[in-house]
């Protein structure tokens, strides 16, 4: 999905490659990717023994409409800046070429389509898992990929599983775009909470300063 000279290339062109491979899907909003949204992704490469773990930033995600402050081009590039070089890791911009609503369903029709023979696993943070019942489709939702929940590892209740779905350990590290969100307007650093290329961004775009509602972009 990367080559040598781009960030990365489409899969898509090369369907047939990935039989057998066990790709993951990390969708979110990313607003901002933060060092807690890398550190589950590692984790799940690991626990799963994932090929690629894709990480798909939405468009607007359907149970946070309103609440986005950063444009989905700015989401993205930040997206790209926080997995860095690492080769276990792709973005996919498919949720924002389509725009609108987000909806899990659509996005992993596109990857079964896409990679039929691949073993796909969704996943989504225990978090998420509490809005389930509120999806789109959501036993459809569970045909098309492994739905994969990442569970912390300090003792905290199991969440339910839908039928089919499994529990992953995952650190989750007690870090939110929300408080990012809320540093930035404060004036504090970044430093620590996202990789400093990922600050950098935020500081040169002036993304997220107070009263601020949405950056420039698409
Ligand atoms: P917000 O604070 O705006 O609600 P968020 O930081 O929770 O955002 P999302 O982009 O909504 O981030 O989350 C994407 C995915 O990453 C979700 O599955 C979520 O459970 C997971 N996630 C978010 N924060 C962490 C964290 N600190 N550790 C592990 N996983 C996380």
């Amino acid at each position: 999905m990367r080559n040598s000279t781009g960030r990365e290339r489409s899969s898509a062109q090369h369907p047939g490659a990935l039989r057998g491979v066990r790709l993951g899907i990390l969708g979110g909003t990313f607003d901002p990717p933060h060092v807690g949204h890398l550190l589950a992704a590692v984790d799940a490469v690991e626990r799963l023994t994932l090929d690629r773990l894709v990480l798909v930033p939405a468009s607007v995600q359907p149970l946070k409409a309103g609440i986005q402050t950063a444009s989905p081009a700015d989401r993205l590039a930040m997206l790209r800046l926080l997995i860095a070089d690492d080769a276990r890791f792709e973005v996919d911009a498919l949720e924002i070429e389509r725009a609108g609503l987000s909806f899990s369903v659509d996005t992993l029709s596109v990857f079964a389509e896409r990679y039929p023979s691949a073993e796909r696993f969704f996943l989504v943070g225990a978090d998420v898992l509490r809005t389930f019942d509120r999806w789109r489709e959501p036993d459809r939702v569970l045909e098309l990929a492994t739905l994969a929940v990442m569970t912390r590892e300090d003792g905290s209740p199991a969440a339910v599983l839908p039928e089919g779905a499994i529990a992953i350990a995952s650190r989750r590290i007690d870090v939110s775009a929300t408080e990012i969100r809320a540093r930035v307007a404060a004036g504090r650093s970044l430093h620590g909470f996202v990789p400093d290329a990922v600050a950098a961004y935020i500081a040169a775009h002036g993304l997220y300063r107070q009263g601020r509602e949405c950056s420039s972009g698409s």
